[in-house]
């Protein structure tokens, strides 16, 4: 990435596994001290830590569910305590199922939103102190928030809760010099293998003719954390190879 990090502080939410983890390794390479968070103790959290000590620099890793308000604020306390003070707050962490609506529980519902806008909302107010003029907040949303897809209705609201909340905060925030942007990943490319069948279908779909990768997702994360963005806020940035 040639985009230079040095000297910034990124919190970055889930970053064990998928686009998180291509964030975060993508900011560690441009030279950011990086901290993170991720649910589930095992090898992704331990391979990631692996990975961080090559690159050097001296980054965090916390267990930390973003749905759990005692562990938001056990999180912020780290990266108060560790860091000092954050550039950056990148709230990628998220879940989805797939569910037709007639069917979506009270639970599943709650479950999604909670993860998905309650972890953001949470993780903003925690860390909001540590950010000072300058400071960048993303978001990663989804393209299917204004698309919409079939049995995903709770995530797709979820994620479009996820540009209403930027858009508040970029007026509340904007005063202090904080910028609030939303990334809009399409459909990206993790370990989860991709079926063949599904795989052809999004070469049809998307003009660049593959799915997106982490790495995609995190250049544009870069961008907005860095300086070079100074004067972009509020905006939906889909990342989606042009679907
Ligand atoms: P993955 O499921 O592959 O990875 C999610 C990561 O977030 C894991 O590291 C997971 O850690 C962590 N995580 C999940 N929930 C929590 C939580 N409550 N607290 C802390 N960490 C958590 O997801 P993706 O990489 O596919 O997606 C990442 C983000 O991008 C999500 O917000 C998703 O909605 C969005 N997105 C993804 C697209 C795609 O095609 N993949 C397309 C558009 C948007 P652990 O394993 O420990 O749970």
């Amino acid at each position: 990435m040639d985009i230079k990090l040095t000297g910034k502080k990124v919190l970055v939410t889930g970053g064990s596994r998928g686009i998180g983890r291509g964030i975060v390794l993508g900011l560690a390479h441009a030279g950011a001290q990086v901290a993170t968070c991720y649910r589930t103790e095992g090898e992704a959290a331990a391979s990631l830590a692996r990975e961080l000590k090559e690159i050097g620099g001296d980054h965090r890793l916390v267990k930390a569910d973003v749905s759990d308000p005692a562990e938001v604020e056990a999180l912020a306390e780290t990266c108060r305590a560790t860091l000092g003070s954050l550039d950056a707050v990148v709230h990628n962490a998220g879940v989805i199922s797939h569910v037709p609506f007639s069917e979506l529980s009270d639970e599943e519902w709650a479950r999604v939103i909670d993860n998905n806008l309650g972890g953001p909302y949470r993780v903003t107010q925690k860390t909001l102190p540590l950010l000072s003029a300058g400071g960048s907040i993303v978001f990663i949303g989804s393209k299917v928030a204004t698309v919409g897809i079939p049995m995903r209705a709770h995530y797709t609201a979820s994620k479009a809760g996820l540009v209403g909340l930027m858009r508040s905060l970029t007026k509340e925030l904007g005063p202090r010099g904080i910028r609030v942007n939303v990334v809009a990943p399409g459909p990206v490319e993790t370990e989860e293998p991709v079926p063949p069948e599904v795989r052809e279908r999004y070469r049809n779909l998307i003009p660049l003719g593959r799915l997106g990768t982490p790495e995609d997702i995190a250049g544009v994360v870069a961008f907005l954390a860095s300086d070079l963005a100074r004067f972009v806020n509020g905006e939906t940035i889909d990342v989606d190879g042009g679907i």
